[in-house]
Order: C-alpha cells, then sequence, then structure tokens
C-alpha cells in the first residue's frame, strides 16, 4: 500500500441550508495515488472535494466532525489558500477558467508567486495538451468546452501538486474527449508522481482511469474497491449509483 497522503475519517459535514451532506465519511490516497469517488447524483460528491479542499465555508457548509489530515497534518479546518499552499490544487466543476483572457495568460496567471522550484513551463502543459499550444493567443471564452477542461487540468497541474481533486471533468463533454482529457492528466500526474482524486458521476470511465474507488450514497462511502473489482460487481455497483446496469451506463455522460 501507498504512503498515506491524505485521510479522512468520520467526516460530517452540513449545509446551512440544513441538507447533510456527508455522514461519516471515510476515505484515504495514497501518495501518487488515482482514487475515484463515484456516486448518483447528491450523493455528497462535490462535499467531499470541498472538504478536502478549505472551501466548504464558501458555500455555506459546516464541518461538524471528523478530521482530514494530509500527511498527518491536521488540516481539517484549514483555509483554501494554507491547502492550495500545501500542493492540494482542485479544478472545480464548471472549470474555472478566465473566459476573456487569453490561454496563456490563464496559465501564466498561476505561476505567479510560486517559487521557480514549483514551477512548470508552458511547453509542459502545450505538451499535455498540443491544442493549447496552437491556440495558445485565442480567448479562453472561444475554445470548446473540452479545450476549456483541458486549459482547467493543465493550469492545475502547473503548480506540481501534490493531489489534484477533479470535480465532474466529463460534465457535458463526450466521451471521446473526456478519455483525451483524463490520458493527458493521467499521464502527466504518472510523471510527476501527483495523486488524483477523481470524483465522478460517469462511472465506467472513472473506473478506466482509476486504481480504485469509493461509491458513495447519501453521504457515506457504501462500497470501495479496485476498479477491477467494482467492475466485476457490476450490478451491486450499478444500484448504487441509481443505474440499470453500469456496463450499458457510459451513454449517460
Ligand atoms: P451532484 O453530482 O448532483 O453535484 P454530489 O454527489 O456532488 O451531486 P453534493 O453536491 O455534494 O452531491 O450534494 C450533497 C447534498 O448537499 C445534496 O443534498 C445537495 O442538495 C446539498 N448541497 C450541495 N451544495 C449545496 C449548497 N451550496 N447549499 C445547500 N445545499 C447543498
Amino acid at each position: 500500500m501507498e504512503q498515506e497522503l491524505i485521510s479522512v475519517r468520520g467526516l460530517d459535514v452540513a449545509y446551512a441550508s440544513g441538507a447533510h451532506a456527508l455522514r461519516g465519511l471515510a476515505l484515504n490516497v495514497g501518495i501518487g495515488e488515482r482514487v475515484g469517488i463515484i456516486g448518483a447524483n447528491g450523493a455528497g460528491k462535490t462535499t467531499v472535494a470541498r472538504a478536502i479542499t478549505g472551501l466548504a465555508s464558501a458555500f455555506r457548509a459546516t464541518i461538524r466532525g471528523g478530521r482530514i489530515t494530509l500527511s498527518g497534518r491536521d488540516i481539517t479546518r484549514w483555509p483554501a489558500w494554507k491547502v492550495l499552499r500545501e500542493g492540494v490544487v482542485t479544478i472545480p466543476e464548471g472549470r474555472g477558467v478566465i473566459s476573456d483572457m487569453t490561454v496563456e495568460d490563464n496559465l501564466r496567471l498561476v505561476l505567479v508567486g510560486l517559487p521557480r522550484a514549483q514551477r512548470s513551463t508552458l511547453a509542459e502543459a502545450f505538451s499535455m495538451y498540443p491544442v493549447l499550444g496552437e491556440r495558445r493567443r485565442a480567448m479562453a471564452g472561444l475554445l470548446s468546452g473540452g479545450e476549456q477542461q483541458m486549459l482547467a487540468v493543465a493550469r492545475a497541474l502547473l503548480a506540481r501538486p501534490r493531489l489534484i481533486v477533479a470535480d465532474e471533468l466529463s460534465l457535458g463533454l463526450a466521451p471521446k474527449v473526456v478519455k483525451e482529457i483524463l490520458n493527458g492528466l493521467s499521464a502527466r500526474a504518472a510523471g510527476e508522481g501527483t495523486a488524483v482524486l477523481l470524483i465522478e458521476q460517469a462511472a465506467v470511465l472513472s473506473l478506466q482511469f482509476v486504481d480504485r474507488a469509493y461509491v458513495l450514497d447519501q453521504g457515506k462511502v457504501v462500497t470501495q474497491g479496485t476498479s477491477a473489482e467494482l467492475r466485476r460487481a457490476g450490478d451491486t455497483t450499478a444500484r448504487y449509483l441509481g443505474i440499470a446496469d453500469l456496463e450499458r451506463s457510459e451513454g449517460l455522460l
């Protein structure tokens, strides 16, 4: 088993609205490991991403109990900037690229203020996704949805993070495009030893890229296993995801 990077124990999170999103959630991610979180709508996936990256309070959510540690340090109530400084980077649902800045400038923005050793060059981002190099002077808002997602992924990796938390990368994109994005992400993360927490409703696709995954339902882990195990237990996994058949669910993307 890989050395532990992130550990979450008994995490309990509720929104000001009253929604009790996480109920005693436990998971861990090892150094350089690729781990998936899958689950139906409203299972609590995005809330996990927010809690780990220090963004819960920004969404009027409170961590009521439990503990999140990063390499053994308690980061449960750390603000987002401090978690980021420790190398935990999020690619939020909806991408967050700045539309009226060029591709290049979107990337450069991340490099400002980073110590040199922590910086990768723009060329590295362009080698990850060559289309970004071809369109480097285009306004980001003019890129296709898939290209914008590539920009968001490349940008997140520029700071050489220890962990990338990617929330619903597949949203609104064709499976072929998502695969291209995930291939680029996987290759670069493996090369850099970056761990990936891939949060996805698109279970079949996710299981092709992660080593193992947690299935969430109503704020709890209901089952977990290697990708092969979860695929083999297709019926059970699918039931938790609220779909009829795991193998046929790819069309749901
Ligand atoms: P989806 O795929 O639909 O985003 P999810 O698995 O990511 O689902 P969450 O978004 O974490 O699930 O939602 C878990 C619960 O928390 C749901 O009941 C949801 O309605 C609630 N919730 C999520 N975000 C907020 C918010 N900003 N304010 C109030 N309640 C929220």
